[in-house]
């Protein structure tokens, strides 16, 4: 099956290090992008034309708790996931499977997250790309357990002191080990919400547990009761973690101090952006968006570096290619613009000014799920397709 889209009028790559692409049209086959060239759509089954309007990858999500099924324990919410697809959202990375009843030691965590890591493989609610089964770390989790996880194909530890397991040093020998056999150490910092098994002990997780503990990612690192200010400028330092990452969920001023650490030292290759999807706060499908525009309306960030770090570079910290517009790349895109009536004229421009741009399509495989956001306002121009 061919998909083309016609008449783009800008093409953000989600690439950091080249993040715009000069392309009128880009050509879909069998759910991947073959080049940018009409004459390469033999059958064009489906025809997009995008009106002008600006064509980015899929964003990523990279901190939200699955369970199971598109069910959201925290706030009682069905289809969740489904409409984080509306909020131009196409891949999320589970930073636990923390809400999900029941697990009371390492046997339990390993068999949660074995079940979700599983169940989610084909499962995809609206599409939605969901890499669950991230293995908390509970105070009897041994080497073994870790073993177990990557030998049934699971790639993601889960956040590092939510589960009952709260002592850095030994959190820190099970860390390393996971990032040795190649998989990604999400770490809780800041204060818990979500003490599950482990009740109140070490309630607030510094840089130097960070240090000692030797995550891949400083997760949320604005959380709600969040780093100290100092402690920020560590973890954003050059021997910090590879990666540091806001989250939606949290405090706008800690949010905007890691992200003017990371540019002064021009190291917005180790940010990472996510929800937290579902918190206290809620599920917010529009939490990505939300963010991006925050970080270009109110930081130094330009739009499309900033859909660069929260495509292309959060599938990456996740050993994913996805998220990025290439040839040979799943093509997971969105086609976006200003919202009809904002005083912006494009999405980069609505995006700059801290707007939602609106989502006029999302494209999933090459396959289009989302025509006309329910969750956005409504974009100004709006896709004509054929061939559906
Ligand atoms: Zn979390």
């Amino acid at each position: 099956m061919q998909l083309v889209l016609h008449n783009i009028g800008t093409v953000l790559t989600g690439k950091l290090d080249d993040p715009v692409l000069a392309a009128d049209t880009i050509v879909v086959d069998d759910g991947r992008i073959v080049g940018f060239d009409d004459g390469l759509a033999t059958t064009a089954d489906t025809v997009i034309d995008c009106k002008g309007m600006t064509i980015a990858p899929g964003l990523v999500d990279t901190h939200v708790h699955p369970t199971a099924g598109d069910y959201a324990h925290k706030q009682q919410s069905v289809g969740y996931l489904e409409r984080m697809t509306h909020g131009a959202v196409t891949r999320v990375m589970s930073a636990g499977e923390v809400h999900t009843p029941g697990r009371v030691n390492a046997r339990s965590a390993l068999a949660i997250a074995a079940g979700a890591y599983h169940s989610f493989r084909t499962f995809r609610p609206g599409g939605m790309k969901v890499h669950a089964g991230a293995m908390l770390l509970e105070s009897d989790t041994d080497i073994g357990h870790i073993d177990e996880a990557h030998e049934l194909g699971m790639r993601i530890i889960g956040e590092v002191g939510i589960g009952s397991l709260k002592d850095p040093v030994r959190s820190g020998e099970l860390s390393r080990h996971a990032r040795e056999l190649g998989m990604t150490v999400h770490m809780h910092c800041g204060c818990t919400s979500d003490r599950g098994p482990g009740g109140d002990a070490h309630p607030h997780f510094t840089a130097d547990d960070v240090f000692t503990i030797e995550p891949s990612i400083a997760s949320h690192a604005n959380t709600f009761a969040s780093l100290s200010d100092e402690d920020i400028d560590r973890l954003c330092g050059a021997d910090g973690p590879p990666h540091v990452e806001i989250v939606q969920a949290g405090g706008t001023r800690s949010m905007l101090r890691v992200v003017e650490r990371l540019c002064e030292t021009d190291s917005l290759d180790r940010l990472l952006i996510g929800t937290d999807t579902p918190t206290g706060y809620g599920v917010t499908s529009l939490g990505i968006l939300k963010t991006i525009g925050d970080i270009c309306s109110l930081a130094d960030v330009a739009p499309e570096t900033g859909w660069a770090i929260a495509s292309g570079q959060g599938a990456r910290a996740f050993g994913s290619d996805g998220n990025v517009i290439g040839v040979g790349r799943e093509a997971d895109l969105v086609v976006i613009d200003a919202s009809l009536g904002s005083v912006e004229d494009s999405a980069t421009e609505a995006i700059a000014a801290g707007e939602f741009p609106g989502v006029a399509a999302t494209i999933i495989d090459g396959e289009v799920r989302v025509a006309g956001s329910l969750c956005t306002l409504r974009a100004r121009r709006v896709v004509a397709i054929s061939g559906a």
